[in-house]
């Protein structure tokens, strides 16, 4: 940092995360983390806010039987660690339903997790409306959003986001190199780190 090919590398991050905060409307640069892909996005949103939120009684996570891999088996890690997952299934046009989400939820729940645009069907899940059903019910929305951002407007405020997985690969950046949003504020989301020290 004080010497300058530090100096580069770091404006080059610094408008690299103010590029990518701004893909997706997030309000703060500070709301970005990059990580190694989407996998690692995926891992770090499900498990970091399950873990976060267990002390407060909440052991409970909904997700999609659709959803993308890294998301199905962070859950399944999740069940044999204690915590209760509903398994919502889709229709035959690919679309979870709205009235089986919301009965789904109770005190219990911590986390929805729905994808916006799917990895082998292309069918785009109705964000807004799943994120306002989990902002009324108090409960944060994850969005894996790696086949949607650069290809739709995806808008983190609009659709009530809380956190929100992506990917460079996807959109002719290079392997290696992800990111995931994290909600600072209305609500506030913390993580527990996957990785400590
Ligand atoms: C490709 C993809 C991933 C994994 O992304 P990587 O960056 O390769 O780890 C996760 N979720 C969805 C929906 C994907 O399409």
């Amino acid at each position: 940092k004080t010497h300058v090919f530090g100096r580069i590398a770091e404006e080059a991050v610094d408008k690299a995360r103010a590029q990518v905060a701004a893909l997706i409307g997030a309000s703060s640069d500070k709301e970005i983390v990059f990580t190694s892909g989407a996998t690692e996005s995926d891992n770090l949103a499900i498990k970091g806010a399950a873990h976060m939120l267990r002390e407060a009684g909440k052991d409970h996570l909904i997700t999609a039987v659709t959803e993308h891999k890294a998301v199905l088996d962070s859950h399944m890690a999740l069940e044999r660690e204690g915590f209760h997952v509903t398994w919502l299934p889709v229709g035959k046009d690919g679309l979870i339903d709205l009235a089986q989400l919301a009965e789904a939820i109770t005190e219990r729940t911590a986390l929805v997790s729905v994808m916006a645009v799917n990895n082998e069907i292309g069918v785009g899940q109705p964000l807004e409306a799943i994120g306002k059903l989990c902002h009324d019910r108090g409960v944060w929305f994850f969005c894996d959003a790696a086949q949607a951002v650069g290809k739709i407007a995806i808008d983190v405020e609009a659709m009530h986001i809380d956190l929100c997985a992506f990917t460079a690969h996807k959109m002719y950046g290079p392997k290696g190199i992800g990111a995931l949003y994290v909600r600072r504020k209305s609500p506030r989301v913390r993580l527990e780190p996957i990785m400590h020290g």
